[in-house]
């Protein structure tokens, strides 16, 4: 931790694309850059090269107060406004966002190391979670109740007040954007903490909604570690309602407190995803929904379908046709880093330990041994056949590129295997008898299952079953999660 006094970067509202040098970022509260209370700030490193990256401020409980005192004073004159002019203001904030969508890919890039594709995904999805909010805001309403002549009663949809929201790594932006807009939409503000590794690009998300007219205080960021910052949000009485998204150790220890509190908590948390190939599939699109589950942002995706589990006659077949695709995968190009040095050090280690139980990769299994990769945290795109269920590698997350296979007989073959994990974030079925995949589907314990590579969107609500979670974020349904109901009714004589 650093506590030199050097220019921050919160004195300008230049974003760090006009400028690669490392900057120095401040917590954006009130609608303002301000300083750490401690003084202190946080280093970090591209991963894509190891090289110093920004610093973000410190944060502390003091700067969790002051944001939590903003967003309190902001959200009751947010909620009174009628639903369409909440809806023009994010609208406004997912223009302005689409207009800086080079600043915030630079911010991102920076910050994570991604490859050009990967960030345009995430970035564009970040805008589109505020138009989609902004969007369904205008048609989304409490209800009348019929209870008889003489008797008006009716539901609405209030805020909570004042919101935390707690991010990781992996996602920044886009995870963000997630809960922020449904959370602004539904009337509230709130304190938001990014994963320290990854700030800057939740920080000018902050400070561009606020140059598109969102209000000061209702969307504040303090950064800063977990247990400094993230605990002290789950802890402050102001706050009304917590969602999280990150680890199951992490989110066991904020529903610990929020019970304490008695207030609701969002938990979207890990997950070990089958993908589910019958013989009958298209083998080669099933193949590849198979790599790309590890190429995509490197294996570091909650929903990463990571257990490949496909029918006997047909399993060699596929192992051959992932495998080769893995093989082409060019580091950097095609994938990007694993984002930190405690998840590089932890995803390498779990290999050591498959290692040592006798389990040999059929591709990748290491990090690179030289060239460019070697500088980064690049760890190759990995393939491990056959590997018994009761393995770690079968049970546990990884949060890097590592497939495991297991073949199964059967439909009840194959829903047995899937359900075969605590976990249950998403599944993928690949079949060609399409009424197949969907009863597979059916009877997956998953919160989303794509079947045949259908898409899962903003509009497609998304959360846990079993130790992934509850809660749901995207669609609809994340918009009744950041309001509470409230009943009135009225005798009319
Ligand atoms: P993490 O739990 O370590 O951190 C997540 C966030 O919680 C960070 O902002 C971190 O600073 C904060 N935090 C850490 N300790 C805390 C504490 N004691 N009190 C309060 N806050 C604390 O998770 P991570 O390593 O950043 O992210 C990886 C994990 O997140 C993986 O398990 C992954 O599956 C999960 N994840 C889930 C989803 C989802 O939508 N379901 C999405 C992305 C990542």
């Amino acid at each position: 931790m650093s506590t030199s006094t050097a220019t921050t970067a919160g004195t300008t509202d230049t974003g760090r694309a006009a400028d690669a040098a490392p900057r120095r970022y401040d917590h954006w509260i009130a609608g303002r850059w301000q300083p750490p209370a401690e003084g202190s700030y946080l280093p970090t490193t591209n991963p894509a090269t190891r090289e110093p990256g920004d610093e973000v401020a410190a944060g502390s409980a003091a700067d969790v107060a002051a944001a939590v005192a903003a967003a309190a004073a902001a959200w009751p004159g947010w909620a009174a406004r009628p639903a369409a002019e909440r809806s023009d203001v994010l609208h406004a904030v997912a223009d302005v966002l689409a207009a800086h969508i080079d600043e915030l890919t630079e911010l991102e890039l920076a910050a994570t190391g991604k490859v050009p594709a990967q960030l345009k995904v995430e970035i564009d999805m970040s805008v589109a979670y505020f138009r989609y909010y902004a969007g369904v805001l205008r048609a989304t309403h409490g209800r009348t109740i019929d209870l008889g002549a003489g008797v008006h009663a009716y539901t609405r949809l209030e805020p909570y007040g004042v919101i935390g929201v707690i991010t990781p790594w992996n996602l920044p932006l886009n995870q963000a954007a997630r809960s922020l807009a449904p959370a602004l939409a539904a009337g509230n503000a709130v304190v938001a903490k990014p994963s320290e590794f990854t700030s800057t690009s939740t920080l000018h998300l902050a400070r561009l909604a606020s140059a598109a007219g969102l209000p000061d205080g209702l969307l504040n960021v303090v950064t800063g570690t977990g247990p400094a910052v993230g605990t002290p949000i789950a802890a402050h009485p102001k706050v009304r309602r917590v969602m999280f998204t990150g680890s199951v150790a992490t989110g066991r220890h904020l529903a610990r407190l929020a019970g304490e509190r008695l207030i609701p908590v969002t938990m979207e948390l890990g997950g070990k995803s089958p993908i589910v190939v019958f013989a009958d599939a298209d083998l080669d699109r099933a193949a590849a929904a198979a790599a790309t589950a590890v190429a995509f942002n490197a294996g570091q995706v909650c929903s990463a379908t990571t257990r490949l589990l496909v029918e006997d006659s047909a399993h060699d077949e596929v192992v051959a046709r992932v495998v080769e695709r893995l093989e082409a995968l060019r580091p950097g190009v095609d994938f990007g880093p694993i984002i930190t040095e405690a998840q590089f050090d932890k995803v390498l280690a779990m290999l050591a330990d498959a290692e040592r139980a006798g389990l040999r990769p059929v591709s990748g299994g290491s990090a690179y041994p030289d060239g460019p990769a070697a500088a980064g945290r690049y760890i190759r795109p990995t393939l491990y056949a056959d590997v018994a269920p009761d393995q770690p590698l079968a049970r546990q997350e990884v949060f890097g590129p590592v497939l495991v296979t297991r073949r199964f007989t059967g439909e009840d073959g194959a829903v047995a295997a899937a359900n075969d994990t605590d976990y249950g974030l998403a599944a993928s079925v690949w079949s060609g008898d399409a009424a197949r995949g969907l009863r597979v589907a059916e009877r997956i314990d998953a919160g989303q299952v794509a079947v045949n590579g259908g898409p899962l969107t903003v509009e497609t609500p998304f959360g846990g079953y079993k130790d992934s979670g509850f809660g749901r974020e995207k669609g609809l349904e994340a918009l009744h999660e950041y309001a509470q109901v409230k009943t009135i009714s009225l005798a009319l004589g």
